[in-house]
Protein backbone atom coordinates (compact mmCIF):
# COMPACT_ATOMS: atom_id res chain seq x y z
CA UNK A 1 0.00 0.00 0.00
CA UNK A 2 0.96 3.53 -0.85
CA UNK A 3 1.95 5.42 2.64
CA UNK A 4 0.43 8.78 1.39
CA UNK A 5 -2.91 6.06 1.15
CA UNK A 6 -2.08 5.33 5.02
CA UNK A 7 -2.08 8.55 5.91
CA UNK A 8 -5.70 9.65 4.17
CA UNK A 9 -6.82 6.66 5.95
CA UNK A 10 -5.35 7.80 9.92
CA UNK A 11 -5.61 10.98 11.40
CA UNK A 12 -2.25 9.69 12.98
CA UNK A 13 0.44 7.36 11.72
CA UNK A 14 3.09 5.19 13.74
CA UNK A 15 5.85 4.02 11.87
CA UNK A 16 9.68 2.72 12.77
CA UNK A 17 12.86 3.24 11.05
CA UNK A 18 15.48 0.00 11.95
CA UNK A 19 18.94 0.45 10.27
CA UNK A 20 20.53 -2.91 8.12
CA UNK A 21 24.01 -4.69 9.77
CA UNK A 22 27.26 -3.80 8.30
CA UNK A 23 28.14 -7.83 7.30
CA UNK A 24 25.95 -10.75 6.57
CA UNK A 25 26.58 -12.38 9.47
CA UNK A 26 23.62 -10.00 11.10
CA UNK A 27 21.45 -10.17 8.68
CA UNK A 28 19.13 -12.69 10.63
CA UNK A 29 19.53 -10.79 13.90
CA UNK A 30 18.21 -8.05 12.19
CA UNK A 31 15.18 -9.80 10.69
CA UNK A 32 14.01 -10.94 14.13
CA UNK A 33 14.83 -7.29 15.33
CA UNK A 34 12.17 -6.38 12.69
CA UNK A 35 9.27 -9.50 13.24
CA UNK A 36 9.39 -8.30 17.09
CA UNK A 37 9.19 -4.56 16.27
CA UNK A 38 5.78 -5.93 13.67
CA UNK A 39 4.12 -7.10 17.11
CA UNK A 40 3.37 -3.21 17.75
CA UNK A 41 0.46 -1.06 16.19
CA UNK A 42 2.52 0.10 13.34
CA UNK A 43 1.74 1.39 10.11
CA UNK A 44 4.79 1.14 8.42
CA UNK A 45 8.68 0.37 9.08
CA UNK A 46 11.54 1.90 7.20
CA UNK A 47 15.18 0.19 6.81
CA UNK A 48 18.09 2.95 6.11
CA UNK A 49 20.54 2.55 3.24
CA UNK A 50 24.42 2.65 3.80
CA UNK A 51 25.92 5.65 2.80
CA UNK A 52 27.94 4.13 -0.61
CA UNK A 53 25.39 1.49 -1.25
CA UNK A 54 27.67 -1.44 0.43
CA UNK A 55 25.14 -2.75 2.26
CA UNK A 56 21.92 -1.74 -0.53
CA UNK A 57 21.09 -5.69 -1.00
CA UNK A 58 20.56 -5.56 3.08
CA UNK A 59 18.39 -3.10 3.00
CA UNK A 60 15.96 -4.24 -0.31
CA UNK A 61 16.24 -7.78 2.08
CA UNK A 62 14.99 -6.42 5.14
CA UNK A 63 12.35 -4.11 2.86
CA UNK A 64 11.36 -7.28 1.86
CA UNK A 65 10.84 -9.15 5.39
CA UNK A 66 8.73 -6.44 5.91
CA UNK A 67 6.50 -6.43 3.14
CA UNK A 68 6.14 -10.03 2.39
CA UNK A 69 6.62 -12.21 5.71
CA UNK A 70 5.20 -9.84 7.83
CA UNK A 71 2.50 -8.34 5.88
CA UNK A 72 3.45 -4.56 7.32
CA UNK A 73 3.62 -1.52 4.34
CA UNK A 74 7.48 -1.18 3.82
CA UNK A 75 9.50 2.26 3.24
CA UNK A 76 13.00 1.35 1.64
CA UNK A 77 15.33 3.99 1.73
CA UNK A 78 17.47 4.98 -1.36
CA UNK A 79 20.25 7.72 -1.63
CA UNK A 80 21.87 8.89 -4.91
CA UNK A 81 24.62 10.86 -3.86
CA UNK A 82 27.50 8.80 -5.98
CA UNK A 83 24.78 6.94 -7.59
CA UNK A 84 24.90 6.27 -11.54
CA UNK A 85 20.77 6.48 -13.12
CA UNK A 86 21.37 2.64 -14.07
CA UNK A 87 22.57 1.45 -10.56
CA UNK A 88 19.44 3.73 -9.53
CA UNK A 89 17.24 1.84 -11.93
CA UNK A 90 18.60 -1.58 -10.89
CA UNK A 91 17.59 -0.90 -7.40
CA UNK A 92 13.91 0.58 -8.37
CA UNK A 93 13.78 -2.87 -10.28
CA UNK A 94 13.99 -4.77 -7.85
CA UNK A 95 12.05 -3.22 -5.43
CA UNK A 96 9.25 -3.29 -7.84
CA UNK A 97 9.58 -7.11 -8.49
CA UNK A 98 9.72 -7.27 -4.36
CA UNK A 99 6.52 -5.66 -4.16
CA UNK A 100 7.87 -2.71 -2.24
CA UNK A 101 5.91 0.77 -3.09
CA UNK A 102 7.46 3.26 -1.36
CA UNK A 103 10.46 4.65 -1.15
CA UNK A 104 12.52 7.06 0.87
CA UNK A 105 14.19 9.55 -1.38
CA UNK A 106 17.46 10.93 -0.57
CA UNK A 107 20.44 12.46 -1.41
CA UNK A 108 23.35 10.73 1.05
CA UNK A 109 25.65 13.09 2.75
CA UNK A 110 28.28 14.55 0.83
CA UNK A 111 31.73 12.64 0.38
CA UNK A 112 34.52 15.07 0.98
CA UNK A 113 35.95 16.69 -1.83
CA UNK A 114 33.00 15.39 -4.20
CA UNK A 115 31.72 18.51 -6.50
CA UNK A 116 27.53 18.58 -7.00
CA UNK A 117 28.13 19.11 -10.31
CA UNK A 118 29.81 16.38 -11.75
CA UNK A 119 27.25 13.99 -10.29
CA UNK A 120 24.31 12.59 -12.52
CA UNK A 121 22.23 13.21 -9.20
CA UNK A 122 23.31 16.57 -7.03
CA UNK A 123 19.73 16.49 -5.36
CA UNK A 124 17.48 13.95 -3.45
CA UNK A 125 14.72 15.95 -5.88
CA UNK A 126 16.62 14.72 -8.86
CA UNK A 127 15.95 11.25 -7.62
CA UNK A 128 12.36 11.58 -6.33
CA UNK A 129 12.15 12.82 -10.74
CA UNK A 130 14.11 9.60 -12.07
CA UNK A 131 11.94 7.06 -9.44
CA UNK A 132 8.28 8.98 -11.08
CA UNK A 133 9.68 9.10 -14.31
CA UNK A 134 10.23 4.99 -13.27
CA UNK A 135 6.37 5.04 -12.17
CA UNK A 136 4.67 2.40 -9.17
CA UNK A 137 6.20 3.96 -5.99
CA UNK A 138 5.16 6.40 -3.56
CA UNK A 139 7.96 8.57 -2.69
CA UNK A 140 8.84 10.16 0.82
CA UNK A 141 11.51 12.86 1.30
CA UNK A 142 13.87 13.98 4.24
CA UNK A 143 13.20 17.39 5.62
CA UNK A 144 15.27 19.57 8.74
CA UNK A 145 13.39 21.32 11.45
CA UNK A 146 16.53 23.10 12.60
CA UNK A 147 17.71 23.32 8.97
CA UNK A 148 19.92 21.08 6.79
CA UNK A 149 23.52 21.75 7.86
CA UNK A 150 24.51 22.50 4.42
CA UNK A 151 21.53 24.77 3.79
CA UNK A 152 22.42 29.10 4.25
CA UNK A 153 19.57 29.43 6.20
CA UNK A 154 16.14 27.67 7.55
CA UNK A 155 14.12 29.69 4.97
CA UNK A 156 16.67 28.46 1.99
CA UNK A 157 16.56 25.36 2.76
CA UNK A 158 12.23 25.46 2.54
CA UNK A 159 12.64 26.71 -0.81
CA UNK A 160 14.64 23.44 -1.70
CA UNK A 161 12.57 21.15 0.19
CA UNK A 162 9.69 22.96 -2.33
CA UNK A 163 11.46 21.80 -5.51
CA UNK A 164 11.67 18.43 -3.94
CA UNK A 165 7.98 18.39 -3.46
CA UNK A 166 7.34 19.55 -6.76
CA UNK A 167 9.19 16.45 -8.18
CA UNK A 168 7.04 14.48 -6.78
CA UNK A 169 7.87 13.42 -3.21
CA UNK A 170 4.25 12.57 -1.35
CA UNK A 171 4.96 12.68 2.37
CA UNK A 172 8.63 14.48 4.28
CA UNK A 173 9.92 12.63 7.13
CA UNK A 174 11.71 14.93 9.65
CA UNK A 175 15.66 14.83 10.65
CA UNK A 176 15.21 14.16 14.56
CA UNK A 177 14.47 16.50 17.05
CA UNK A 178 13.68 17.46 20.63
CA UNK A 179 12.00 20.33 21.12
CA UNK A 180 8.61 20.02 19.66
CA UNK A 181 8.22 23.44 19.28
CA UNK A 182 11.19 23.88 16.07
CA UNK A 183 8.64 21.20 14.72
CA UNK A 184 5.68 23.37 14.96
CA UNK A 185 7.47 26.68 13.45
CA UNK A 186 9.30 24.95 10.45
CA UNK A 187 5.50 23.14 9.63
CA UNK A 188 4.21 26.43 9.69
CA UNK A 189 6.97 28.17 7.37
CA UNK A 190 6.39 25.09 5.21
CA UNK A 191 2.95 25.59 5.00
CA UNK A 192 3.26 29.06 4.46
CA UNK A 193 5.54 27.71 1.41
CA UNK A 194 2.82 25.68 -0.02
CA UNK A 195 4.31 22.94 1.56
CA UNK A 196 1.00 20.91 2.50
CA UNK A 197 1.94 16.78 1.98
CA UNK A 198 1.70 15.47 5.45
CA UNK A 199 4.73 15.74 7.51
CA UNK A 200 6.31 12.82 10.09
CA UNK A 201 7.59 13.79 13.04
CA UNK A 202 10.99 12.02 13.46
CA UNK A 203 11.10 10.84 17.23
CA UNK A 204 14.77 9.74 18.93
CA UNK A 205 13.71 7.77 22.13
CA UNK A 206 17.20 8.96 23.58
CA UNK A 207 18.14 6.33 26.42
CA UNK A 208 22.02 6.16 26.91
CA UNK A 209 24.57 8.48 27.31
CA UNK A 210 27.17 7.96 24.46
CA UNK A 211 24.21 7.43 21.92
CA UNK A 212 22.57 10.73 23.01
CA UNK A 213 26.78 12.39 22.59
CA UNK A 214 26.65 10.24 18.91
CA UNK A 215 22.76 11.30 17.95
CA UNK A 216 23.71 15.12 18.43
CA UNK A 217 26.58 15.52 16.16
CA UNK A 218 24.93 13.10 13.71
CA UNK A 219 21.79 15.19 13.77
CA UNK A 220 23.51 18.42 12.67
CA UNK A 221 22.86 19.42 16.67
CA UNK A 222 19.35 19.32 17.72
CA UNK A 223 18.71 21.60 19.88
CA UNK A 224 18.13 20.26 23.43
CA UNK A 225 15.33 22.26 25.35
CA UNK A 226 16.57 23.11 29.29
CA UNK A 227 14.14 19.82 30.27
CA UNK A 228 15.60 17.44 28.49
CA UNK A 229 19.50 18.45 29.64
CA UNK A 230 18.27 18.88 32.92
CA UNK A 231 17.49 15.51 32.71
CA UNK A 232 20.78 13.87 31.32
CA UNK A 233 22.53 15.87 33.62
CA UNK A 234 20.48 14.16 36.45
CA UNK A 235 20.70 10.49 35.46
CA UNK A 236 24.05 10.43 33.86
CA UNK A 237 25.66 8.35 35.67
CA UNK A 238 22.51 5.75 36.33
CA UNK A 239 21.77 4.01 32.91
CA UNK A 240 18.74 2.43 34.14
CA UNK A 241 17.52 5.82 35.30
CA UNK A 242 18.39 7.38 31.88
CA UNK A 243 16.69 4.72 29.83
CA UNK A 244 13.47 5.29 31.73
CA UNK A 245 13.75 9.06 31.63
CA UNK A 246 14.70 9.01 27.80
CA UNK A 247 11.49 6.68 27.21
CA UNK A 248 9.09 9.37 29.22
CA UNK A 249 10.49 12.06 27.25
CA UNK A 250 10.20 10.77 23.89
CA UNK A 251 6.17 9.65 25.19
CA UNK A 252 5.76 13.36 26.37
CA UNK A 253 7.14 14.44 23.00
CA UNK A 254 5.31 12.31 21.20
CA UNK A 255 1.45 13.01 22.98
CA UNK A 256 2.47 16.86 22.24
CA UNK A 257 2.91 16.36 18.74
CA UNK A 258 -0.40 14.02 18.69
CA UNK A 259 -2.35 16.71 20.77
CA UNK A 260 -1.12 19.54 17.70
CA UNK A 261 -2.56 17.53 14.75
CA UNK A 262 0.59 16.22 13.78
CA UNK A 263 0.31 13.64 10.78
CA UNK A 264 2.32 10.95 12.15
CA UNK A 265 5.11 9.94 14.24
CA UNK A 266 8.33 8.06 13.22
CA UNK A 267 10.38 6.37 15.57
CA UNK A 268 14.09 6.12 15.09
CA UNK A 269 13.88 2.71 17.18
CA UNK A 270 17.97 2.19 17.06
CA UNK A 271 17.19 -1.95 16.06
CA UNK A 272 16.21 -1.93 20.38
CA UNK A 273 12.61 -3.56 19.89
CA UNK A 274 12.21 -3.23 23.71
CA UNK A 275 12.46 0.49 23.72
CA UNK A 276 9.82 0.90 20.92
CA UNK A 277 7.74 -1.82 22.66
CA UNK A 278 8.13 0.47 26.28
CA UNK A 279 6.52 3.42 24.15
CA UNK A 280 4.02 2.18 22.71
CA UNK A 281 2.43 0.08 25.77
CA UNK A 282 1.40 3.94 27.07
CA UNK A 283 0.38 5.47 24.01
CA UNK A 284 -0.61 2.42 21.47
CA UNK A 285 -4.62 3.87 21.91
CA UNK A 286 -3.59 7.21 20.35
CA UNK A 287 -3.19 5.81 16.80
P1 LIG B 1 18.60 17.12 -0.25
O1 LIG B 1 17.12 17.20 -0.19
O2 LIG B 1 19.23 17.00 -1.58
O3 LIG B 1 19.18 18.37 0.55
C1 LIG B 1 20.57 18.46 0.81
C2 LIG B 1 20.98 19.94 0.83
O4 LIG B 1 20.84 20.50 -0.49
C3 LIG B 1 20.11 20.82 1.72
O5 LIG B 1 20.94 21.79 2.32
C4 LIG B 1 19.12 21.47 0.78
O6 LIG B 1 18.69 22.75 1.24
C5 LIG B 1 19.94 21.59 -0.51
N1 LIG B 1 19.10 21.40 -1.70
C6 LIG B 1 18.15 20.47 -1.91
N2 LIG B 1 17.64 20.57 -3.15
C7 LIG B 1 18.28 21.62 -3.74
C8 LIG B 1 18.20 22.20 -5.03
N3 LIG B 1 17.37 21.73 -5.95
N4 LIG B 1 19.04 23.25 -5.29
C9 LIG B 1 19.91 23.71 -4.35
N5 LIG B 1 20.03 23.18 -3.13
C10 LIG B 1 19.23 22.14 -2.83
N6 LIG B 1 21.42 9.04 4.92
C11 LIG B 1 21.81 7.84 4.41
O7 LIG B 1 22.96 7.71 3.95
N7 LIG B 1 20.96 6.78 4.38
C12 LIG B 1 19.69 6.84 4.84
O8 LIG B 1 18.94 5.86 4.78
C13 LIG B 1 19.23 8.08 5.39
N8 LIG B 1 17.98 8.22 5.87
C14 LIG B 1 17.56 9.45 6.34
C15 LIG B 1 16.24 9.58 6.79
C16 LIG B 1 15.79 10.80 7.29
C17 LIG B 1 14.36 10.92 7.76
C18 LIG B 1 16.67 11.92 7.34
C19 LIG B 1 16.18 13.22 7.90
C20 LIG B 1 17.97 11.80 6.89
C21 LIG B 1 18.43 10.56 6.38
N9 LIG B 1 19.74 10.40 5.91
C22 LIG B 1 20.15 9.19 5.41
C23 LIG B 1 20.68 11.52 5.96
C24 LIG B 1 20.62 12.36 4.65
O9 LIG B 1 21.02 11.59 3.56
C25 LIG B 1 21.55 13.57 4.84
O10 LIG B 1 21.00 14.44 5.78
C26 LIG B 1 21.97 14.30 3.57
O11 LIG B 1 22.98 15.27 3.92
C27 LIG B 1 20.84 15.10 2.88
O12 LIG B 1 19.95 14.28 2.29
P2 LIG B 1 18.57 14.88 1.70
O13 LIG B 1 17.90 13.78 1.03
O14 LIG B 1 17.85 15.65 2.73
O15 LIG B 1 19.18 15.90 0.60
Amino acid sequence: MYISEIFKEKPNTLSFEVFPPKKSDDLEKIMSTVTELAHNPVDYMSVTYGAGGTTASYTTDIADHMQNTLGITALSHLTCVNASKDSVNKVLLSLREKGIENILALRGDLPSGVNLENLEFSHASDLATEIKKFGGFCVGGACYPECHPDAASLDADIENLKIKIDSGVDFLVTQMFFDNDRFYDFRDRAAKKGINVPIDAGIMPLTNINQIKKMCILSGGASMPQKFTRMIAKYADNPLALKQAGIAYAVDQIIDLLSNDTAGVHIYTMNKPDIAQKITNVINDLF
